[in-house]
């Protein structure tokens, strides 16, 4: 297993299984630049990093502006002299009936979790080849895995999250692909949009049972740890009691 410190993007980074693996990460002793819309919340996490002896650097993201994940992924270099590591955990789950025709929250799945992910993917991949090495984690799902009701359209964007991973992992000799799907985790997903009573049922459902964000945070630092020779391709981290 490799200990060397890598230099690692975080989208999405504000609350949630962003926040842990930022948390994880640098306490582990990696260089990470952690982005979000809520910047507050960004420094807020920096600031407790920082008094626990870890250092974290933050900025303003919105995933769905090619510019703004462009000038991410520029601090990032700037700041570290390099990407080795980006993980795209960005994502949004308004949950809704496709019949209730909720086109905006479908949009917006869309623009943040498959439009995200390419942004990401395209502001690092050309550095990454040109260095000869690199690492893009992509979060998905278990809903990119099965189709639940409700979920169609979130099943959909983590569906493409899988198959834009397999399609660049089966393309690339010296960059390693990472899909992540995480079962019920407890963050702040079902917080936001999507039909209240749907949301409020959802919450209802995993809340027993799910897992805390650190869970995952430990899976994708799994990946991230290996030497540059051995790809995690794929990991699924679920409550056991999921069915
Ligand atoms: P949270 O809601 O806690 O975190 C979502 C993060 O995404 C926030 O930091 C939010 O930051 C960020 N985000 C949303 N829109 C944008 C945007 N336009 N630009 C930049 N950042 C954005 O949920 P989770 O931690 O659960 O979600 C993280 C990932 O895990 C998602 O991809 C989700 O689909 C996936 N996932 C979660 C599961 C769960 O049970 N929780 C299960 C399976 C997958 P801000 O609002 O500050 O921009």
């Amino acid at each position: 297993m490799s200990t060397q410190s890598k230099a690692v993007l975080i989208t999405g980074a504000s609350s949630g299984i962003g926040e842990a693996t930022a948390i994880h990460l640098a306490r582990a002793g990696h260089q990470v630049l952690a982005g979000a819309r809520r910047t507050e919340r960004l420094s807020d996490l920096a600031g407790r990093l920082r008094a626990d002896g870890a250092d974290l650097r933050t900025t303003h993201l919105d995933v769905t502006d090619p510019d703004s994940v462009h000038a991410f992924a520029a601090t990032g270099t700037e700041l570290f002299g390099r990407v080795d590591v980006l993980v795209n955990n960005a994502g949004v789950m308004p949950l809704s009936l496709v019949e209730d025709l909720r086109v905006d929250e479908w949009n917006q799945m869309i623009d943040v979790n498959i439009r995200g992910v390419l942004h990401g993917i395209a502001a690092v991949l050309p550095g990454m080849r040109e260095r000869g090495s690199g690492h893009i984690v992509n979060v998905a799902s278990v809903s990119g895995l099965r189709v639940d009701p409700t979920a169609a359209v979130y099943s959909a964007t983590k569906f493409a999250v899988r198959a834009i991973s397999e399609g660049l992992r089966q393309e690339s000799r010296d960059v390693r692909v990472t899909v992540v799907c995480p079962g019920f985790t407890r963050t702040e997903l079902t917080h936001q949009g999507g039909d209240a009573a749907v949301q409020q049922a959802a919450r209802a459902a995993t809340d027993e049972l799910a897992i805390p964000p650190s869970a995952i945070a430990r899976a994708i630092a799994f990946a991230v740890d290996q030497p540059a020779d051995v790809d995690v391709s794929e990991l699924v981290v679920r409550p056991t009691a999921q069915g």
